[in-house]
């Protein structure tokens, strides 16, 4: 996965989109990838279409994937005004195991598509938006797992991690989060990802699939071991005089204020790695991504902490649901439409700004 900013606009200047609403949802379909970018803030999605838009003078054709980088936005204001980390509109129904099944983290299931997904997440951290319904579908509603630790584990590993897509999408695809359980049988995967499997505990029509006992396969539950490794870092100074900007796992932005003299530090808190652990891979790749900073330094310790070791006039940070804690000037993030309300369904909310896109 590149880190180097430049490369990275680069993946965003030669996208190509020709294929993607028709792709979209195969393997190997024609996605951008641009996840570990946006989840990590180093790219925003109104800078994504904010290129499309200048480059052509009618979105039309870029509407699918326009809508998805809209999903993004939904479940970040989501995220602004509910307790997303409690089931969200009703409680997941049939529940009867809290943990992952041994064969899903094992990548032993015998489905083929999700073992090899699963190997993807750990080798690569980036798992097919499909896969992922699948995987989460899989533990949820056929080993009739609660939601919450499986989505921890999938936080853990992925490169895109975000906590507000991730636990929404969980609960999306468990029924907590909309109308419905989300169900997959072998034929749909096979279709989309290319398999030909016959005979598997998902090769039933869908009327059966939904009424299964938990396949032996997927009895035998297990606790994932969560932890962010510690890292260590080099110690610093700051220069009194200048402003703080503080970025963190979620804001690594180059562009953030890059004219402003002022001490730039990325700021690991314990506390919230602690409540949201990420892979060695993960933190690495955020790490690697925070170079693209000038002259940025590295704080492992609590807001409070670097407030009170570097007592600088102003503090500078951007808004986020994980960020509500600190004190200083709040700065926004940036969003594809500039509204901010809260609407109760992902499609309220896009037929509602989608006309200044032009879409009609
Ligand atoms: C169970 C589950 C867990 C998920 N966890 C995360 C997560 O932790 N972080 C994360 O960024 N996405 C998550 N997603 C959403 C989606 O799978 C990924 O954003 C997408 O696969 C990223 O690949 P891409 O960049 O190639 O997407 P593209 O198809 O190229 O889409 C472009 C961008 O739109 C956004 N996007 C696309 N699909 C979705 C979606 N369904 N929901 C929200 N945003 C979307 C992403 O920012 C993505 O980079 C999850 C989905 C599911 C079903």
């Amino acid at each position: 996965m590149k880190t180097d900013y430049q490369q990275i606009l680069q993946l965003v200047y030669n996208l190509d989109l020709s294929n993607y609403a028709k792709s979209r949802n195969f393997i190997d379909g024609s996605v951008s990838m641009l996840s570990p970018y946006i989840s990590r803030g180093l790219l925003s999605t109104k800078i994504v279409v904010d290129y499309l838009s200048s480059k052509h003078s009618n979105l039309n054709k870029f509407e699918k994937f326009i809508q998805e980088l809209a999903w993004r936005d939904y479940w970040q204001i989501v995220w602004k005004y509910k307790n997303i980390n409690n089931d969200i509109k009703r409680k997941q129904l049939d529940v009867r195991q809290f943990g992952i099944p041994k064969s899903i983290l094992s990548a032993s299931t015998g489905i083929e598509a999700i073992d090899k997904s699963i190997n993807s997440l750990y080798e690569t951290g980036y798992v097919h938006n499909h896969a992922r319904m699948y995987i989460s579908s899989i533990i949820c509603n056929i080993s009739k797992c609660h939601w919450k630790i499986p989505a921890q584990w999938f936080y853990y590993h992925l490169l895109d991690g975000d906590w507000g897509s991730n636990a929404l999408s969980w609960q999306w695809v468990s029924g907590t989060n909309s109308s419905k359980k989300y169900y997959a049988n072998q034929s749909n995967i096979n279709l989309f990802c290319h398999t030909n499997q016959k005979n598997t505990f998902l090769d039933l029509d869908y009327d059966k699939l939904t009424k299964i006992d938990i396949p032996i396969v997927l009895q035998e539950v297990e606790q994932p071991i969560l932890k962010t490794t510690s890292i260590k870092f080099n110690k610093f100074d700051l220069d009194f005089k200048k402003p703080l900007l503080i970025y963190n796992y979620y804001n690594i932005d180059p562009k953030w204020k890059s004219d402003l003299n002022a001490n730039r530090v990325f700021l690991i808190e314990p506390s919230l790695f602690m409540k949201y652990p990420v892979s060695k891979k993960a933190m690495n790749f955020a790490v690697d991504l925070a170079k693209n900073i000038p002259e940025i330094n590295f704080y492992f310790g609590s807001f409070n902490q670097l407030s009170k070791d570097f007592s600088v006039d102003s503090i500078y940070y951007k808004e986020h649901p994980l960020n509500k804690h600190y004190e200083g000037n709040m700065d926004s993030r940036d969003w594809i439409f500039k509204e901010q309300n809260y609407y109760p369904s992902f499609f309220k909310f896009w037929n509602s700004n989608k006309k200044i896109l032009g879409f009609s």
